[in-house]
Parts: structure tokens; C-alpha cells; sequence
């Protein structure tokens, strides 16, 4: 009898190419998370105010070069010659293929820190105004320069996993939102490449550390400072009909200007006009030459933000005329350009793609699609007025038992530019590293 030879073969099945690029990009991760989370502590200690961030900025430049990216320091040219500007771009390139850029805000804020952690800030430094403030990165943009250094180091990594040009940048003053605008000024499309994509990510206090939040097309509004000046003929407090008060006209304008909203703006188009500021006056018995107002104006589109503008002018110079001032005292509207910030508009297409690759990291579960806000960053600069596909996502920075806690006795937990704003690191930056690299990769893949 013949024998039977069984013959077992082993045929090696490849693990499909997403598998694979998610469990490295999971071990990179695991291989420098305890690193990182040194590097947020440290970084966290050592805050430095918009437009002075030197020493982050020099930090961060040595990490991305120790990385193997090329790396340009001092990247950023303000309108105010008195700053310098402190922006890093760093370029890795791999071949032909897309360019992507990453970008992340690197200063703080004027805020005393309150959190009992042993790396809290204890950081005093002088504002542009020379006086001493205590300083915090209360914004968490410190959770954002740590999760570029690890999607920088994994990206680097994995470079068999991608092509193409990837561009990280560590942009300064997005609080006093000029920094993007400076480092434009300075050649950020020209002296370095220009990108197909621009994607970031900013930390939030109303997500678990682990989820990812995201909002397609307008994500936040436009921002714009406006100053007014209403102007009056001043004189004594016990003779008003010598006088044109500005008190009396602005406190007029302050209402009239609340119908451009209600009465003017159509409903589908969100807004917001808020009188901030209100200064005039030195005295009880004498009637002021001049009453100042600060405006803050949020719209998402750029036609309203025009509209609102027009009808803020028409309305003062409207109030003014009625009073009885002649046109030479009319009231002086002054746009302050370098507080303006455009609207940021997440390209809704690259929104779902990206969102949905990160899902497939983090857990579907762990990606929420959120609404939008009338806050303003200065993101949507980076993206040429949405000619350039943008996505910028929330990163989940709170425990998760802080947020049950609060949803259960209805406390709000502190916000973003509080004193007692406190990210978890872990799993935050797991979750920030994890779901950048997953976005860049989608976008870079081969
Ligand atoms: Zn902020
Ligand atoms: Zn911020």
C-alpha cells in the first residue's frame, strides 16, 4: 500500500496594508509615549507668552532636527517691528507625492496657573506692554507641541509607509492671532513648499482624553476688532445745551448697533456684534470730547462680515448726524487688521475622510462630529481663504470621571484659558499623536 503523504502547506496571508500601518503606528507610540509625557511636563512648566516664544520655539527646532527634518528657526515677520518672529518649519521629504502641512501653536497666556500638579507654572514674564504677568499654558498648546514631536518622530519612522513632502510648523502668537499671518509674511508658501493639505488639531475641555471631535465646513468664526470713536463737542457737566455729549451718543450707538443682528442679518447666517469696551470721561461734571468703543464682530462668512462692518459705520455716522454733529465730528470706525482672524472652514469631503481613517484608529466611537463655534483662532490663515483643503480637529483632554462628574452635578468644568484648565496627558497626547499621524498617513500613503 502506498503510503499517504500529507503534504501541509503554510501559506503566509500579509496582513492588509491599513493593519499593518496601525499596529506601528501603534508601537512607535508605545516605544516614545513615556518620553513625551516628560516632554508635555516640561514644556508645560515653561510657558512663554505670544510673541515671545523663544525658548519653545528653539526647543522644538533641536527636537524635529534631531528627527532628521531640515529645520528653519526665526520663520515669521510681524506688522510691529518690535517682535521677533519665533516660527519653526520643518520639512521632511520622501519622494515624490503630496505635501501636507502640520501645524501646531506654540504660546501661552497671561493667566496665573491654580492646578495642584507638581509641573505647574510658575512663570512671570513681561507683556507687550512691559508690565510683569503671570503666564500659563492655559490654552494647552503645550499638549499641541508634544503631539507634533511624536507625530514627527512616528512619521519619520514609518517613512516606508508614505511619500511625498511633510511640513510641520510650530507657529507662534495664535493667541494675539498674528503668528500664522507673520509667518506667511515671512515665505511660509514661497521660501518653503506650498501645501496640498493643512491639517492641526487644538486640545478641548468639553471631550474625554481618548476622543476626537471634528465639525465639517465652518468650524469657527471669523474675528474682527473694530474700534469706534464717538466723537461729541465737550463742556460743563451743568451745561449740556452748549455742548454735544458723547456720552449720550454712544450709549445711543450701543443700542441701535444691536439691531444689525436682530433686524439686519439674516437668521441662516450666524453673528455676533458685542460693544466690549466702553471708555469716556474723566470726570462727573464735565461732558467728555470723545467716547471709545471696542467691537468684537464674529460671522462665518466673509460677505456678512462686510455687511456688518458697512452697517456698524452707517449706523454710528447715522446716530452721530442725528444728534447734530457736524460731518467733520462724525464718528472714526478703525478695523484693527492685525487682531483679525478669517473664519476656519474644515473642507467637509477631507473632513469625513480624515475623520473616518482617525475612527478606524481610535474607535468609531471615540470620533464625534461636533458643532461649530463663533470662537476665532488664526488656523483658517494657513488655508488661503479655503483654497488650500484644510482639517482641523478637537483633541479630548479631560478624564473622563471629571467630565461624568460635572454632567452629573451640572458644574461646567473649567474652560480653555482658565486658570484651572488641566489636560490629562495620558491618554491625551496617545490620542493626539495617534490620530495625527493616522491623518497625515491617510493623506501621504503609498
Ligand atoms: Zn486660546
Ligand atoms: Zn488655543
Amino acid at each position: 500500500m502506498k503510503r499517504l503523504v500529507l503534504i501541509v502547506i503554510v501559506i503566509a496571508i500579509p496582513l492588509c496594508p491599513g493593519v499593518r500601518a496601525q499596529s506601528s503606528v501603534d508601537a512607535a507610540i508605545d516605544r516614545e509615549i513615556a518620553q513625551l509625557v516628560a516632554t508635555y511636563k516640561m514644556l508645560h512648566a515653561a510657558p512663554e507668552l505670544s510673541h515671545y516664544e523663544e525658548k519653545t520655539s528653539t526647543f522644538l527646532a533641536a527636537q524635529l532636527r534631531s528627527f532628521g527634518y531640515t529645520v528653519t528657526e526665526r520663520v515669521g515677520k510681524y506688522d510691529r517691528p518690535q517682535f521677533n518672529g519665533y516660527g519653526v518649519v520643518a520639512i521632511l521629504k520622501n519622494g515624490a507625492g503630496p505635501t501636507v502641512l502640520v501645524r501646531a501653536d506654540i504660546d501661552a497666556l497671561p493667566v496665573e496657573e491654580r492646578n495642584d500638579v507638581p509641573y505647574a507654572s510658575k512663570v512671570k514674564a513681561k507683556n507687550d506692554s512691559g508690565q510683569e504677568v503671570s503666564v500659563m499654558h492655559a490654552c494647552g498648546h503645550d499638549i499641541h507641541i508634544t503631539s507634533l514631536i511624536g507625530t514627527a518622530k512616528v512619521m519619520a519612522a514609518l517613512k516606508d509607509q508614505w511619500h511625498g513632502t511633510l511640513v510641520l510648523i510650530g507657529q507662534p502668537a495664535e493667541e494675539t492671532v498674528d503668528g500664522a499671518r507673520a509667518m506667511l509674511a515671512d515665505g511660509l508658501y514661497t521660501r518653503f513648499p506650498k501645501p496640498d493639505f493643512v491639517v492641526g488639531l487644538h486640545d478641548s475641555a468639553d471631550y474625554e482624553a481618548g476622543q476626537v471631535a471634528y465639525v465639517p465646513g465652518y468650524a469657527m468664526a471669523s474675528s474682527t476688532s473694530v474700534d469706534l470713536t464717538i466723537r461729541g463737542l465737550g463742556g460743563h457737566g451743568s451745561k449740556p445745551e452748549a455742548t454735544k455729549d458723547p456720552v449720550v451718543i454712544a450709549a445711543q450707538t450701543v443700542l441701535a448697533l444691536q439691531t444689525i443682528i436682530s433686524r439686519e442679518n439674516s437668521p441662516l447666517d450666524p453673528a455676533v456684534v458685542t460693544v466690549g469696551s466702553i471708555h469716556g470721561g474723566a470726570k462727573r461734571n464735565i461732558i467728555p470730547d470723545e467716547v471709545l468703543l471696542q467691537l468684537t464682530i464674529r460671522t462665518y462668512k466673509e460677505e456678512v462680515r462686510q455687511r456688518i462692518l458697512a452697517s456698524i459705520e452707517r449706523i454710528a455716522r447715522g446716530v452721530a448726524a442725528a444728534a447734530g454733529l457736524p460731518d467733520d465730528r462724525a464718528p472714526i470706525m478703525k478695523v484693527i487688521e492685525s487682531e483679525n482672524a478669517p473664519s476656519l472652514y474644515n473642507d467637509p469631503q477631507l473632513s469625513e475622510k480624515l475623520a473616518n481613517a482617525i475612527g478606524k484608529a481610535i474607535g468609531p466611537a471615540n470620533v464625534i462630529k461636533s458643532n461649530p463655534l463663533m470662537a476665532s483662532e488664526d488656523f483658517g490663515v494657513l488655508n488661503l481663504d479655503h483654497q488650500i483643503p484644510s482639517f482641523y480637529f478637537w483633541l479630548g483632554a479631560m478624564a473622563p470621571e471629571k467630565i461624568a462628574a460635572s454632567r452629573k452635578s451640572g458644574k461646567p468644568l473649567p474652560s480653555l484659558h482658565s486658570s484651572l484648565f488641566e489636560p490629562l496627558p495620558e491618554p491625551t497626547l496617545r490620542t493626539g499623536v495617534k490620530a495625527m499621524t493616522t491623518a497625515v498617513l491617510e493623506l501621504m500613503k503609498k
